[in-house]
Formats: C-alpha cells, structure tokens, sequence
C-alpha cells in the first residue's frame, strides 16, 4: 500500500461534548490522514442507545466543524451496522472461532467465587467451548470468543512499541450479548475492518482492548490495522485532565472567542513535537506531522500556553 492508501477514522461516543482528548484524537488522524493524502472519517459509536444522545453527536460535529477537521464521506452510525456485527459473530461460531455460551449469571458468579477461593484468576472459563453444540438447550446465549489460552499476543504499536500481552490473562470476551446486540469490542473491529481502516490512533486508555481486538481480527482471518496508542492528556497538577483543570468541551474555547487555528496548533502541541517549534500554522503541522514524534508520557494542559498562542495566530 502507498501513503495515499492510508485510512484513519475518528470514533467518538455520542454521551456529551467534543472535548479537549477527543479532538487532540481526532485532530492527530486527520493530520495524519491529510499528510499522506488518504482518507479521514468518522463513526460516531452509538451502539449503547442508553447512553448516546442526538445533542451529543451533534455537538461533537459542531465541535469538528469549528476545528475544521472535515471528514471524508458521511458520518457513520455505528448503530446502523449492528446486522452486519450479528452476521460476523455467528460466522466466527460457524467457523469455530467463537461460540454460543449458556452459562447464567449464577453459573458464572460461582465460578468466579470458587476461583478466587482457589488462588485461581478470577476469568471464566466457560464449560461451553468445547462442549458438543448437539447438547446446546434451547435458551438464551451469549457469543464468546475463543481466546487462545497459550502463548502472546503482541500489539506492535507505532507509539508505545511491542507490547506483549500473555493470552492466559485474556477471557473468552462475549461478542454479542444475549439480546444479540454487539459488544463495543466487536463493532469496532467489524466497523474498522469494514471501513478499510489502516491506522487506528486512540488514547492509551484503549491500549488493553487493542489486544483482545487483535484476536477478534484473528478469529475472522482479518489484518489487524497499525496501531497508535497516544498517551492521555494530563492538568497541571500531573493528574488525569477532568473537569476540575477547567473547562473540556471544545466550544467552550470557541465561546471565549479562541481562533480555530490557535486552538489546532495547542492540540497538536498536547503530544507531539516538531523540534522546538512551539507556533505552527496548519498547512506545517499537516507537512511535517509523523507519529514518530508522537511521546510517550503524558502532555498537560498548560491555559497559559494557549493564551500565548491565540495572541500570535
Ligand atoms: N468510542 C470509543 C471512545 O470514544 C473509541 C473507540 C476507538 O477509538 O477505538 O472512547
């Protein structure tokens, strides 16, 4: 594949405003997508209808639009793809690398009460994964996949480098849950697949996911995407940015009349660097951005370099 080949993909949760991570994330794929002359989209993942609200994905939109980070083709409602997320969980049981679990909750919780009484991890181990699919009941059941149990499974990510997961600690994750709606881990993997995505960059809180994604990609005979963990945006005091370091949401800084472009030049500062260039316009950060200088520790959210900022661009 060519640069121009490359796909990245913003995929937030509609549950509350574009805030300053997510848009660091989606800002960092559309300069990579843009640097490469390949593609950018977005998948707003409404698959929890409990928790996705219309307001949410539209404020997030909103939020792009000021950052201008125009996307390629039309958003995408994950919602939308959940025939196709119950399609390929039923082809991974017909191909044997997934399976229909009957255990009830009871069954599951004395398991895990007897592991932790034995020293024993407390992960399922379901008695339906090797069982004969002749004896299945006729009742609810819950798609798990079908974790190897021996040897590693490794993430080569462009950021953090190898990490090595042992497969011992890895569950049989369910799939599709017993209403046949998708987990989020299924969706995205179908969703990023399905998309041609090549380059999967998200915060290092998705860091873990990426290697039970990465065994949902193998158990469909799938090329995992490259990955890039970027490590999470920290305050001033070294603490994971909440509410309590300020404001989060994007718009608000709109709303205090901060221009776009400062605000993309401080974002891309929050993790990446280009030498000791502090000020950039958005045509060098598109130039010169690689994930090779993405860091590995955590950038804090410093207002007063924004402030300083704002007043050059
Ligand atoms: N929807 C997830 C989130 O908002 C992101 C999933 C991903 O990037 O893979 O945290």
């Amino acid at each position: 594949p060519t640069a121009a080949d490359t796909v990245t993909r913003f995929a937030p949760s509609p549950t509350g405003f574009l805030h300053i991570g997510g848009a660091r994330t989606a800002l960092f794929n559309w300069l990579y997508a843009r640097h490469n002359g390949g593609k950018f989209l977005l998948r707003i993942e409404d698959t929890d209808r409990a928790r996705s609200t219309p307001e949410a994905t539209e404020a997030i939109l909103d939020g792009m639009r000021w950052l201008g980070l125009d996307w390629d083709g039309d958003a995408i409602s994950q919602f939308g793809n959940r025939d196709r997320h119950q399609a390929v969980a039923e082809d991974m049981v017909a191909r044997g690398t997934a399976y229909r679990c009957y255990a009830t909750k009871e069954e599951i919780d004395a398991f895990r009460e007897a592991a932790k009484a034995e020293g024993r991890p407390p992960l399922f181990r379901s008695p339906w994964r090797d069982a004969d699919p002749a004896t299945a009941p006729d009742a609810p059941y819950v798609v798990r996949l079908k974790a190897p149990r021996d040897g590693e499974t490794v993430i080569r990510d462009r950021v953090q480098g190898d990490v090595t997961f042992r497969n011992e600690t890895l569950d049989d994750l369910i799939l599709l849950r017993s209403d046949g709606t998708p987990t989020y881990l299924l969706a995205v993997v179908v969703d990023d697949h399905d998309m041609g995505v090549t380059h999967v960059i998200r915060g290092d809180d998705h860091l873990t996911n990426a290697a039970r994604q990465a065994l949902i990609y193998a158990g469909n005979g799938w090329d995992v995407p490259e990955f890039a963990h970027i490590p999470l945006i920290h305050g001033p005091d070294g603490a994971k940015l909440s509410k309590r370091h300020g404001a989060l949401g994007v718009d608000a800084y709109r709303d205090m009349g901060y221009p776009a472009e400062a605000m993309r030049n401080y974002l891309a500062r929050l993790g990446w660097s280009h030498g000791d260039d502090e000020f950039f316009t958005t045509e060098q950060a598109i130039g010169w951005f690689d994930l090779a200088q993405v860091g590995k520790s955590p950038a804090r959210f410093d207002f007063k370099k924004l402030e300083n900022l704002s007043g050059q661009h």
